[in-house]
């Protein structure tokens, strides 16, 4: 199968990447659905909304602040710097789009990323529009942040469910455009990004996929490679 995949991404010659949680695993960052994914009872879907942070600011800070001290110590993994290869490989005809907020696939030198959830370390002031990319864990009574522009609150300044992601149209060019979408540690589930995929699947795209465990959608790809994807992307990127 790994070779199969290898055929394809060797034809291919412009090759679009869907990122998901899983492909950061391996660098210690939990993925949402996992067993770790929880952080004192509360589900993603109670924090990761602008009705929580209405209701409960200091607590939605409290995750993200929690969630930025274990992506401050996160380093790429063998996917990252492979995609980094692959990108090379292609020449620059390659695109990652991704769900991931850690921005790792960025520090391991990828130049044509699109962050469809923006960045965690990116934060946005609720009323003025202020915005900065500030790189920091913060002390605890120093949550909620405040606007140093006009003193309410800054909100991290990611897609929260509910909010429409960005770069969407763009996303769907690319993979209009593309031989072959190689997704990687995705449960598949979210939308709209997982409508990336099954565009791909209906137009009749090679689709390769890497995941831990089988999707709903595997049975529907051209190739489904199921292990992690630091052990799998560095076979697969070797082979070309
Ligand atoms: P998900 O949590 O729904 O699914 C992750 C998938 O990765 C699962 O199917 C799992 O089987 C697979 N997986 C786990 N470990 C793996 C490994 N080592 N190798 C390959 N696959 C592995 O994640 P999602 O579908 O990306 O969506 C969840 C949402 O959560 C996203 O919108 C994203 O913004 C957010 N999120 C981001 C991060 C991050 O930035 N690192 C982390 C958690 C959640
Ligand atoms: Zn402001």
């Amino acid at each position: 199968m790994i070779d199969k995949a290898a055929k394809i991404l060797k034809q291919a010659e412009f090759v679009a990447v869907l990122t998901g949680a899983g492909i950061s695993k391996d660098s210690g960052i939990p993925t949402f659905r996992g067993k770790d994914g929880l952080w004192r009872n509360f589900s993603p879907e109670e924090l990761a909304t602008p009705q929580a942070f209405q209701k409960n600011p200091k607590l939605v800070w409290e995750w993200y602040n929690w969630r930025r001290s274990i992506i401050y110590r996160a380093k790429p993994n063998a996917a990252h710097i492979s995609l980094v290869k692959l990108e090379e490989i292609k020449k620059g005809n390659l695109w990652i789009i991704t769900q991931n907020v850690d921005g790792l696939h960025i520090k391991a030198g990828n130049k044509n990323v699109i962050e469809l959830h923006g960045n965690i370390w990116s934060e946005r002031c609720i009323a003025c529009g202020f915005k900065r990319y500030n790189e920091c864990v913060y002390e605890y009574e120093n949550l909620p942040p405040k606007c140093p522009e006009c003193g309410n609150l800054l909100r991290p300044d990611v897609v929260w469910f509910g909010e429409p992601v960005r770069h969407l149209e763009e996303s769907y060019q690319i993979v209009r455009e593309a031989d072959v979408l190689l997704y990687i540690g995705t449960s598949a589930v979210v939308y709209p990004a997982a409508s990336l995929i099954e565009l791909s699947i209906a137009s009749g795209k090679y689709v390769i996929e890497i995941n831990y465990e089988k999707t709903h959608l595997s049975d529907y790809v051209s190739v489904s490679l199921i292990g992690r994807a630091a052990e799998i992307l560095p076979h697969l990127v070797q082979k070309l």
